[in-house]
């Protein structure tokens, strides 16, 4: 069984997020790229399938820009097997993305799909239920363990107040939470390996997939400031100050 796992690149998650001066969006000129942190995971868990004879293949794909290649590179450092580039300097919305996969799954015929939870820099968490959706597929969404047998995935997802474990028919979606494992680093030798490892690059264009945007951003700010804190002497000046200064009591 073949496992199709989404990566996108984004600011690193170490990296201070600055707003563009004309509030048109975040500022990425200069900025470290790195992987989607629960992409990584993705890529773990769909490796850790193959080693372990559940899975056959695994295949990385990114859509953006061509220098999605090195999130791509870093994804077969932790043992993809190949890579697919769905190259754009098209603005992506999660849409546009789901249909580019969806596209993609069609070439491929995966049995299973990883997606991360959530790309960090959009938190928008809408591509891999979408993208299930163009497939038909049913869905298992902020896994925190994944088991294969008898043709389903028992997935246990992290949810309010506990765990939910659920079965679904393979071929599936996954999408993958934060406690799923903990990725491995990539070897020195591994990440020599992974630039020998197949690199295929699409257009929307090719896959027949119209990215216009749907939305438009209309405006990005800074969250605002928070002032600094105060020391109080005693309980009684603090319950006078929650009073009469912040008035959260009566
Ligand atoms: P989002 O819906 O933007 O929060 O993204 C959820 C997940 O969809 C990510 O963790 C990735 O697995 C996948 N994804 C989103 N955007 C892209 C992209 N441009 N290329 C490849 N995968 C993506």
């Amino acid at each position: 069984m073949k496992v199709l796992v989404p990566v996108k690149r984004v600011i690193d998650y170490n990296v201070r997020i600055r707003v563009a001066a004309d509030g048109s969006g975040v500022d990425t000129a200069n900025v470290k790229m790195s992987m989607n942190p629960f992409d990584e995971i993705a890529v773990e868990e769909a490796v850790r399938l193959r080693e372990r004879g559940a899975a056959t293949e695994v295949v990385v794909v990114s859509c953006g820009v061509a220098a999605c290649q090195d999130t791509l590179r870093a994804a077969m450092a932790i043992g993809a097997d190949r890579a697919v580039l769905v190259a754009t300097d098209a603005e992506l919305q999660p849409l546009a993305v789901a249909r580019l996969l969806h596209a993609v799954a069609q070439r491929e015929q995966p049995g299973l799909v990883i997606c991360g939870k959530q790309a960090i820099d959009d938190d928008a968490s809408q591509t891999g239920q979408m993208l299930a959706a163009l497939l038909g597929w049913g869905q298992a969404t902020f896994a925190s363990k994944l088991e294969l047998s008898d043709g389903r995935a028992v997935v246990t997802r992290e949810i309010d107040g506990g765990l939910e474990t659920i079965s679904v028919a393979l071929p599936a979606l996954v999408t993958t939470d934060l406690r799923l494992n903990e990725p491995r680093y990539a070897s020195l030798p591994n990440i020599m390996k992974a630039k020998k490892k197949p690199l295929e690059t699409l257009t929307p264009e090719a896959l027949g997939v119209d990215v216009t945007p749907r939305l438009i951003t209309v405006r990005v700010s800074e969250p605002a400031k928070r002032q600094s804190g105060v020391k109080v002497a005693d309980v009684a000046e603090l319950v006078r100050k929650l009073r009469d200064e912040a008035k959260v009591l009566r």
